[in-house]
């Protein structure tokens, strides 16, 4: 059903779903259960042998998650996906999926706070080292590969700078070495397909466009079906060596044995991490990702309509000093969105309100209808001052190496009217000190 078919599409059909099999429900029903019925001791066996697959347990799979988890693959053009119960846990996963204590993994270092916390601190004290590269130049990636390097990881559109990541440069320094690509696509589903340009692994947080209504959190793992797990044992050893946790399973051998397709990353993925450190994500939230998930093409649409018309606007704004927008950038890294992304590019905006730090916060007071929130991708238009919430504790010095600096505000453009989002900027820059300009929508 998904294959050739459009966005818009795969969102309402895709995943293999057209009716509910146990009902002919037409709308994806949330299957409240823990556990499900054998239909005898051969079968359960043959489950939990992996020999057949079905149903056990909802901590590993469950049939609402399943259809969430087909759609999202579909949508990222991968072969497999795995939902998790937060953004946070899917990068935890991505990274676990392929490291071990004494190995390391380069990352961007334009990266969400949230993941520098995980990648710096607490996998730090799982004896597994992120080391960064800084994405401006794509071979800083190779120079930092050791025998222990397991993977590459980026996000594609990342929040300050807003420069999108280069996805093929990166991916194809990373197989000449065996090395996946995993991205963190959260900022751009729809617009952009990693997977198309290389990428072996998906990563998304579930909570911000894709669920797109504020209302759950949540993350997913989609496996490209496009890397080799085992062109290189030594480089992949979680693929290639025994499992001793599932009879001596060599993960990246026996999963295309068994499906006959190329899902070993989210196999191990599932029966492996989501059976040891649970986190899955509660059927409720997958049945309202959902929801969302249906309408995000059409969202996609307005949110990036909207921010090319704010970024516009805001651009002739007095009291604004600077705007990010990807395609504001010079030179290769501006061509980068050309490249990459296709159909907009992106919710995300950032501004320096002339002013510093007080000016910034006064703007944000100011707004009567964007909301004063430490989130991206909800319908509604989100702002956000850092230098005075999200990085309050870090020094003047460590602001500016994080791109903040002290005027600087993150908006993320919602989906109401754009007049209306701009005429709220508007009041707000005016507010701020200097008479504002007129809106032009
Ligand atoms: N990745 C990105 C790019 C994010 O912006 C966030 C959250 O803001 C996350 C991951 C973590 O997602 P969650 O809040 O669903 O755990």
């Amino acid at each position: 059903m998904s294959k050739n078919k459009h966005p818009e599409t795969i969102a309402l059909h895709g995943g293999d779903y057209r009716s509910d099999p146990a009902t002919t429900a037409v709308a994806v029903p949330l299957y409240r259960t823990t556990s499900y019925q054998f239909n005898d001791t051969d079968h359960a066996a043959n489950l939990f042998a992996l020999k057949e697959f079905g149903n056990i347990y909802t901590r590993i799979m469950n049939p609402t998650n399943d259809v969430l988890e087909k759609r999202v693959a579909a949508l990222e053009g991968g072969l497999a996906a795995v939902t998790v119960g937060s953004g946070q846990a899917a990068s935890t996963f991505a990274i676990m999926n392929v490291c071990q204590s004494g190995d390391n993994f380069v990352s961007s270092t334009d990266l969400y706070g949230g993941t520098v916390n995980l990648f710096t601190h607490t996998l730090k004290k799982l004896g597994i080292e992120c080391r960064y590269a800084d994405p401006s130049d794509p071979s800083n990636f190779e120079k930092l590969i050791d025998d222990r390097t397991r993977c590459f990881y980026a996000e594609t559109l990342p929040n300050p700078y807003l420069r999108v990541f280069p996805i093929k440069e990166v991916s194809d320094i990373g197989r000449k070495h065996s090395i996946p690509l995993i991205m963190d696509n959260t900022a751009a589903p729809v617009i952009c397909k990693p997977l198309e340009h290389g990428a072996a692994v998906v990563v998304h947080s579930l909570t911000k466009f894709i669920g797109g209504h504020g209302t759950v959190i949540g993350g997913c793992l989609v496996d490209g079906g496009n890397f080799d797990w085992t062109k290189d044992p030594k480089r992949q050893p979680l693929f290639n060596e025994p499992d001793a946790s599932y009879g001596g399973a060599q993960w990246g051998v026996v999963v295309p044995q068994l499906t006959g397709a190329n899902v070993s990353y989210a196999v191990r993925a599932r029966v492996v991490l989501l059976r040891d450190l649970g986190a899955p994500l509660a059927p409720d939230n997958a049945w309202g990702i959902i929801q969302g998930l249906e309408t995000v093409p059409l969202r996609m649409k307005q949110h990036c309509s909207n921010a090319e018309k704010a970024v516009a606007f805001l651009q002739k704004h007095k009291n604004v000093d600077r705007v990010i927008y990807p395609t504001l950038h010079k030179g290769e890294i501006g061509e980068r969105s050309k490249k990459y992304m296709k159909g907009g590019n992106g919710a995300l905006i950032g501004i320096e309100v002339k002013g510093g730090v007080e000016a910034g916060k006064k703007f944000i007071e100011s707004l009567k209808m964007f909301y004063h929130v430490a989130n991206i991708g909800d319908a509604r238009s989100l702002a956000i001052h850092p230098a005075t919430t999200t990085h309050s504790q870090l020094t003047e010095e460590e602001l500016l190496a994080a791109g903040v600096t002290p005027g600087y505000v993150r908006l993320s453009i919602g989906i109401e009217h754009p007049d209306d989002i701009i005429a709220d900027l508007d009041q707000a820059l005016g507010a701020s000190g200097k008479p504002s300009l007129k809106a032009v929508s």
